[in-house]
């Protein structure tokens, strides 16, 4: 039986090296991690965000490692085998260390368990070492002043392994009396010259304890960062902040200054959220407006903002085009590993432009849309919902008792194409006999204040949900079903911050629940269908089965390479839709193509301006492809056998 033996073959002054060198290193890290995080309560806050649900789901995800294999494999093998390798020797530690100062014997099958885990550890560190470096060396332009910064500590990684397999052999001769099963690398590595195993042990203690003292120093503060951004921030990717509460500051007079030009005029969680960005690319690499080469890398804009001082103009080095670039897709922050919230620094960028009037023509007239006409598509909003009498849909005065609000949306309300999905869903509805369970607002319909508030003119936005707050409350409103999913994600995340309660179903949402119910049936089908998952529905709200479990049957779905939460962006969100932007190439076409690619005879899209967006893209490439609304498809099929009524 063998044992372990505490600092075996080194002189009695080593334990009073180790321990200083431990004190010094935590007292390091942990003073300086409270001042990495101070604005937000800096190490009670860290401690007390521990014993929450946050923490635990926190966990879950970072030992799921999914968020690092998410569109890089290199990048997910390096942080895996590296986390591997240093949790092994980080678990091994503490329980030399538990067994040691309990006076418990550590020997029998754990020591030889722990003596094989520790070889395939720094096996682990020196693979994913090398490789990071490599991964880094040929990505250098990403990383600027960190990149040697980042070479020098996965050295330090190095090292440790190096020094580890040293330390390990030395002990291995020791123990056995020669080469062990229980230690692969000990018939491969020379057993040690006494002079060799004593450097190696103080390079391996001096580097461990200097690599855990500057955690928060440098780029290794992602560790604490990536934590803190997660257990921080507990809204849905489409919830933006809410800067200010526009009843009050109305009540109180009091002066408001909107977004942020500089890092000093951001909230303190934001002013470090940004500091946890490893440049990994992970964002950039799903961005829609780098692949359609606007003048926006998210990768590139975290970093300018976290590399800016305190006091310093944002736009100084970040441009107009840049922050107008961006879609509010959110395949950033969906892919960030840090959890950074790339929109909320956008449109902070962007409610300081409002406040200060640079807005060119096109937003301007959105702007004035939205408070002359109450809507953002510069129609009479007199009027508004006439054409739908013609179809027996009655508004929410003639039809008191109604259930659902249905809420038509600027595009249903004005849009020819939009129309016709709002009939389609209404002959869905009549199907199922629940047209008079359905009330619209008529001329009390306003838009929902999505472009406003994307756009960054956060008081236009909070006037026109007051505003919808007060008709709701008239109206008695609970459910409300939209074709839009930019309505559905304000009403369903954003409104309740203003009091408004609702529950909210996307139409998708609903007709899945009429099949399920029984209410409708559709008839079978044999054509080849796709869906274009909507940001704002799939991402930002992770609603993707509905539209899969009504398709089921129609047909064959065949599935895009981005499909679901993973989805690429029509180029239509964040008010986008009504301005131009400089770009190489339209987002909506390399959607297009991305669609077309799968050989489908159809396009299901969800969403209006998705649907406007793709057939504008399929009109000018002469695309032989059909682009229909789900509720169309479901119009369609409805089987004659199912219930109608009027
Ligand atoms: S913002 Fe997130 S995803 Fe983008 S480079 Fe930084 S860490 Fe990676
Ligand atoms: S939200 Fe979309 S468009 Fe904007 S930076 Fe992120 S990935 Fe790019």
């Amino acid at each position: 039986m063998v044992h372990y033996i505490e600092f075996l073959g080194m002189p009695p002054y080593t334990y009073y090296v180790v321990y200083s060198l431990a004190a010094i290193s935590a007292i390091s890290l942990l003073y300086f991690t409270h001042r990495l995080t101070r604005e937000i309560g800096g190490l009670p806050y860290l401690i007390r965000s521990i014993f929450t649900k946050r923490a635990w789901r926190f966990l879950r995800e970072f030992l799921s490692h999914y968020k690092f294999f998410l569109e890089e494999t290199l990048g997910g093998v390096v942080h895996l085998l590296l986390i591997f390798g240093l949790g092994i020797s980080f678990i091994a530690t503490l329980i030399v260390a538990v067994f040691t100062y309990s006076r418990i014997e550590y020997d029998g099958l754990l020591f030889l368990v722990f003596r094989f885990l520790l070889d395939i550890a720094a096996i682990s560190i020196i693979i994913s070492t090398l490789l990071g470096i490599y991964r880094i060396s040929i990505n250098k332009y990403r990383y600027n002043k960190l990149y040697s910064q980042y070479i020098l500590i996965l050295l330090g990684f190095f090292a440790i392994a190096v020094t580890g397999i040293v330390l390990q052999r030395y002990r291995i001769q020791y123990y056995f009396g020669g080469p062990t099963p229980w230690s692969p690398l000990s018939y491969i590595v020379p057993f040690p010259s006494h002079e060799i195993y004593f450097v190696s042990y103080f390079i391996h203690i001096v580097v461990v304890f200097l690599l855990i003292a500057i955690i928060p120093l440098t780029i290794l503060r992602h560790m604490i960062l990536g934590y803190t951004n997660y257990v921080s921030v507990d809204r849905p990717l489409g919830e933006l902040t809410k800067p200010f509460d526009l009843e009050k500051i109305v009540e109180t007079g009091q002066e408001v200054v909107m977004g942020a030009k500089s890092k000093s005029a951001l909230s303190p969680l934001m002013r470090i959220m940004a500091d946890a960005c490893t440049r990994c690319n992970r964002c950039e690499d799903v961005c829609p407006a780098t692949k359609a080469g606007r003048p926006l890398s998210p990768r590139a804009l975290i970093a300018k903002i976290s590399e800016a001082p305190s006091n310093k103009d944002f736009f100084e080095a970040i441009s107009e085009d840049e922050v107008w670039a961006c879609t509010t897709c959110g395949a950033c922050m969906y892919n960030c590993p840090v959890y950074i919230r790339h929109v909320d620094y956008v449109v902070e960028l962007r409610r300081s432009l409002v406040f200060e009037s640079k807005l060119d023509q096109k937003k301007n007239d959105l702007l004035l849309s939205l408070g002359q006409y109450g809507n953002s598509l510069m129609q009479p909003n007199y009027g508004r919902h006439d054409w739908l009498r013609d179809l027996g849909v009655k508004t929410a005065q003639e039809n008191p008792a109604f259930e659902y609000l249905l809420w038509v949306g600027c595009m249903g309300s004005y849009d020819n194409r939009a129309r016709q999905i709002i009939k389609s869903f209404i002959e869905v509805l009549r199907s199922a006999g629940l047209l008079d369970k359905i009330a619209v607002l008529g001329d009390e319909e306003t838009c929902c204040g999505d472009p406003a508030r994307r756009l960054g003119e956060e008081s236009r936005y909070q006037e026109i949900v007051l505003n919808n707050k007060q008709i709701f409350e008239k109206y008695n409103v609970k459910k409300i079903i939209t074709i839009c999913p930019h309505g559905y994600n304000t009403f369903k995340n954003e409104y309740p911050k203003f009091g408004i309660k609702l529950e909210v179903y996307h139409h998708s949402e609903f007709l899945a629940k009429l099949l399920e119910e029984g209410k409708i049936k559709l008839a079978k089908g044999n054509v080849a269908l796709t869906i274009h998952d909507p940001c704002y529905l799939a991402r930002h709200n992770k609603v993707v089965a509905p539209q899969r479990i009504v398709l089921r049957g129609l047909g064959e779905l065949r599935e895009p390479a981005r499909a679901g939460e993973r989805t690429f962006c029509c180029g239509a969100g964040g008010a986008n839709y009504w301005y131009d932007v400089k770009e190489e190439r339209r987002i909506s076409h390399i959607r297009l193509e991305q669609l077309l690619g799968t050989g489908a005879d159809t396009i299901v899209t969800l969403c209006p301006f998705c649907n406007a967006m793709l057939s504008d893209a399929a009109r000018t490439k002469e695309a032989k492809v059909a682009i229909k609304d789900l509720a169309e498809i479901v119009a369609e099929n409805i089987s004659a056998s199912a219930p109608r009524n009027a």
